[in-house]
């Protein structure tokens, strides 16, 4: 889901990384701050001091977000529940939580406990703009406390919208599932909200864009899709985890695949693998050993003219190259693996022997089947 990040630092056990999209955000949002907002509100000031008050304003911004999902993260570990790092990125934060709550009381708690901290900061901010304004503190000061509380207010409207997976939408979801019992039910609902909710605001988005109000209508645009995919994204992954739980990589893979002995050449492994059996990939072995494989971004990095001279052997990715798997790998791990590598297909191997072959497309197809039969039952 994320690009490039580097971390931060770590507070309790828990590590804050910055994803490189929440860099353009703050430049974005300090430039907006100091052009647009501060000096509406608060005119005749210096140009440098509407830019402190914006960089004053996205650093204080920045850390009320880091508050709000360390009130996630922290309320999940005093719940046993592991968590394993805290990302900042272009729509706020979020707090990787690595286990599905046991009980919808948990799920409630994690969940609400974001939006808590967010309440808390805004009475907080208020009332400083409030004891500044009284005591006569400069208004540079009090004009940034009081964006703080007002972004702040907006933070936690938006975040308890019923939307899963926004916070709103994980309480929706904890409150369903306490109610019926069913935790699949409950996210099937709650992401079904959340992606219809995700529609509205590409529509609306859409119809603000042709009414001329652009910022906003762009903004709800962007918001809505990300909404859409995130909700969608939400119930795959909780139905592929709950499949795949307990689940060994030899259930979902290709037993004995189709594998090419080094020694033949490029043209034959073309003619004779390739047009044949039409895989983007095969494995590699001398006699029943894995020694590496071959796709066709090996063969093309050879003139086809050279195809006949240049030996599989040559081109391949060894064997060092690349992690494998073995039957018993846990199937959920295996897909991490893929997640990690961006490889979709993984070799599965016994003491260096090739045995199998998983890909992503196998494991979804079987899960997707399963979800199709279960969802038709109900
Ligand atoms: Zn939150």
């Amino acid at each position: 889901m994320f690009g490039r990040k580097f971390n931060i630092l770590s507070v309790a056990g828990i590590q804050i990384g910055i994803d490189l999209s929440w860099l353009f955000i703050a430049a974005l949002l300090s430039w907006t701050l100091a052009v647009g907002y501060f000096p509406f509100y608060y005119p005749d000031l210096a140009s440098n001091v509407y830019w402190l008050m914006g960089i004053a304003g996205m650093l204080g911004l920045f850390v009320c977000i880091l508050l709000h999902e360390l009130g996630h993260a922290l309320v999940a570990k005093y719940n046993n529940l592991p968590i394993s790092q805290i990302t900042l990125f272009i729509f706020g934060g979020i707090a990787e939580i690595k286990k599905e709550s046991q009980t919808p009381k948990v799920e409630f708690w994690v969940a609400i406990a974001g939006p808590i901290v967010s309440v808390l900061l805004v009475l907080v901010m208020h009332a400083l703009t409030l004891l500044g304004e009284k005591s006569g503190w400069p208004v540079q000061v009090v004009g940034v406390t009081a964006y703080l509380a007002l972004i702040n207010l907006i933070i936690v409207i938006f975040n308890m919208i019923p939307a899963f997976p926004l916070d709103g939408g994980r309480v929706f979801r904890a409150l369903l599932w306490w109610w019926k019992n069913d935790l699949a039910w409950a996210t099937k609902i709650a992401s079904y909200v959340g992606a219809g909710f995700g529609l509205f605001l590409i529509f609306y988005g859409v119809f603000t864009l042709l009414g001329g109000n652009f910022i906003s209508g762009l903004w709800m645009f962007i918001l809505g899709l990300f909404l859409h995919k995130a909700a969608t994204a939400s119930r795959t992954q909780f139905y592929v985890g709950r499949e795949l739980k307990g689940e060994k990589v030899e259930k979902f893979m290709v037993k004995d695949p189709i594998a090419v002995p080094q020694e033949i050449n490029l043209k034959e492994f073309i003619d004779q693998y390739v047009y044949q059996s039409h895989h983007h990939l095969y494995p590699v072995v001398d006699l029943d050993n894995l020694v590496g494989y071959i796709s066709l971004s090996e063969v093309k990095s050879v003139p086809a003219e050279d195809w006949p001279k240049v030996y599989v052997k040559k081109v391949m990715v060894p064997r060092s190259a690349f992690q494998t798997v073995t039957p018993d790998t846990n199937a959920l791990e295996a897909l991490n693996l893929m997640n990690e590598t961006g490889s979709t297909t993984l070799l599965v191997t016994v003491r260096n022997q090739l045995v199998g072959m998983l890909t992503a497309q196998d494991l979804f197809k079987l899960i997707s089947l399963k979800i199709e039969l279960e969802e038709k039952s109900r």
